[in-house]
């Protein structure tokens, strides 16, 4: 949680600014003998600066420290208080919007799951103007249509239903008499299908390019043995 930056609590789901004071962080690290790996625990404890609120959030990360690299690998995030379980990507590619916004779906979801679902709605829209280029179009609704022939039915159809289900927090309905809800459960339906689409389209690109730059590399490395005479 960057600091001096707006930020929605999970506990009274208002956006706030975090300031340096709002913020306690403990790290320490232990040796694990049976691997000979070294890890990382990092607590951070963010105070909502809302006078009604004042709760905490404690969040968990752990971390694989890798000795050769001199860098630090993300194990897991894991919020304890309130409590959710925020997925780790390892890929450099995703845009950090995406990310904020995902883990916010993820951490709202059961607090407040109209806003959860419409955060993951703002998700999946960043996401196809981002990752497939989508530009120009009116609405998410043409947006989605335009990658239609690049994913398969089934796909979107639950991408459409993400969609719809995100509307309801973003555009409440014009008769207030009809409520319509969104419960927790399509929440976490909703920001599950976020974490599939992140998978399935940045780490299987950035997979697919790494494993892609090893074939290249490894005809090169022939083709430069085959100029170099024996001896
Ligand atoms: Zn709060």
């Amino acid at each position: 949680m960057a600091k001096g930056k707006s930020w929605v609590c999970p506990h009274c789901n208002r956006p706030v600014i975090i300031r340096d004071s709002d913020i306690n962080n403990v790290r320490d690290s232990y040796f694990l003998p049976v691997n000979s790996q070294e890890y990382v625990l990092d607590m951070t404890i963010t105070i909502c600066p809302s006078e009604s609120c004042g709760k905490e959030t404690i969040e968990l990360y752990k971390f694989l420290y890798d000795k050769d690299e001199g860098i630090y690998n993300p194990i897991y995030n894991k919020i304890i208080e309130p409590e959710a379980n925020i997925k780790i990507f390892n890929c450099s590619t995703i845009p950090d919007v995406i990310l904020e916004d995902y883990k916010e779906a993820k951490l709202i979801q059961n607090l407040s799951p109209k806003a959860s679902a419409t955060l993951a709605r703002r998700c999946l829209q960043s996401m196809i103007r981002d990752f497939h280029g989508i530009t120009g179009k009116r609405t998410l609704h043409q947006e989605i249509e335009a990658i239609e022939d690049r994913i398969d039915p089934e796909m979107y159809k639950a991408i459409m239903a993400l969609k719809s289900i995100g509307n309801i927090g973003a555009h409440p309905e014009h008769d207030i008499n009809l409520i319509i809800d969104v419960s927790p459960e399509e929440a976490y339906q909703l920001v599950n299908l976020i974490e599939m689409l992140i998978d399935d389209w940045y780490v299987a690109r950035a997979r697919q390019q790494e494993r892609v730059r090893a074939i290249t590399a490894m005809n090169e490395q022939k083709q430069q043995e085959r100029k170099t005479p024996e001896t």
